[in-house]
């Protein structure tokens, strides 16, 4: 049989068939089409102005990765004007975070972007191997996720960067949507609206958007492939994420069968609208008492689970039984470590930044 043409520029030898739409093409026509899609949903969300200063949240996986050179490919084809940087997160765990800091750095050097790698020693005091050995396997990642977060508004304050995009894929979404459905039925849609919003802010954070809202995993894995990037593709030690494997495997199957499935389901998303009398009941926004972050309760959950760490009460922070248990031992103690006090600064960055060896 001979060899298909590219049904896009109907010239060169079709070499894949593209995940979202079916469509046989050529390398070329792919690179070009899936670097266009992204450009597309930048503009019309308008997620940037010219002399932005964006983080790109670095991991050294295919996400992050990809997300690194198509931003490099299109501030530099469509002149956005912006500076970038990596933003790494170091959690501290042995034999996964630390090789995979490795391709980040090697990243930095082959996008030529300065590189920021703040570990959660640094800020918290505590290692996820540490906080592992105490708390076990199984609330793992809700130390690890809360912390995360709250290290990459820090990482980006001290850059001084007015964004930070990360590598979630519409795969990504359409999963949260799922998980969040429970939501929905008891009547927490505004959970539901923010997974899927391309943007999010509050009033004392940066700018977080997800370039890749509407991208397919298996094609970032495909332009990874044939663009030969260098990532990192192990999994972390401690994931189990039963719940989110769950989602997962069930989108798999919708996927195969309907392609246009995950992006329905982000559509379907994006289609519940909070009603103006319910953003009225939502909590108000404050500021942790302890710390300074954002946080709608007097302490902010990082805050919450860190004293539950330094007091040997870990669950402190995950149940309202835990919370209650600590209350009963009084006050705590005025030598607890805490989290630095945070503030977006403004003026220049002081940071230093790591440099290429
Ligand atoms: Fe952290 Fe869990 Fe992700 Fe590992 S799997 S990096 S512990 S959130
Ligand atoms: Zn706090």
């Amino acid at each position: 049989m001979a060899p298909r043409t590219c049904a896009l520029c109907e010239n060169a030898k079709a070499m894949l068939k593209r995940p979202k739409t079916g469509q046989q093409i050529c390398r070329e026509c792919f690179f070009y089409v899936f670097e266009t899609e992204v450009h597309n949903t930048i503009t019309q969300s308008k997620l940037f102005q010219p002399g932005d200063r964006v983080a790109i949240g670095a991991s050294g996986g295919k996400d992050s990765t990809v997300l690194a050179r198509v931003m490099k490919t299109l501030n530099e084809r469509y002149d956005y004007g912006l500076e970038l940087f990596l933003l790494s997160i170091d959690e501290g765990i042995t034999g996964y975070r630390d090789d995979s800091l490795e391709t980040v750095k090697r990243n930095q050097q082959q996008y030529d972007m300065p590189l920021k790698i703040l570990s959660y020693d640094e800020l918290y005091g505590w290692t996820m191997d540490a906080i592992v050995s105490q708390v076990g396997r199984k609330n793992n990642c809700t130390f690890c996720g809360v912390f995360r977060r709250q290290a990459l508004d820090r990482g980006a304050a001290m850059l001084h960067v007015d964004h930070i995009v990360t590598g979630h894929n519409a795969d990504d979404i359409a999963e949260t949507v799922l998980m969040n459905i429970k939501l929905v039925m008891r009547g927490d849609i505004a959970r539901l609206g923010r997974c899927t919003a391309i943007c999010t802010q509050g009033e004392d954070t940066i700018r977080r958007s997800k370039p890749f809202k509407y991208a397919y995993e298996k094609e970032i894995v495909m332009y990874a492939y044939f663009k030969k990037l260098d990532y990192f593709s192990t999994e972390c030690i401690y994931s189990p994420d039963a719940y989110r494997g769950h989602a997962r495997v069930f989108l798999k199957e919708l996927e195969a069968a309907r392609p246009s499935a995950i992006i329905d389901i982000i559509h379907s998303g994006e289609a519940f609208e909070v009603r103006e009398e319910v953003k009225a009941m939502q909590r108000v926004q404050q500021t942790c008492k302890r710390c300074g972050y954002m946080s709608s309760n007097d302490l902010c959950k990082a805050c919450t689970l860190l004293e539950g760490l330094e007091r040997g009460m870990a669950n402190a922070g995950i149940t309202d039984r835990g919370r209650k248990q600590l209350d009963l031992q009084g006050p705590a103690p005025d030598n607890l470590r805490t989290i630095p006090f945070f503030k977006i600064p403004s003026g220049n960055p002081i940071i230093a930044i790591e440099t290429a060896s």
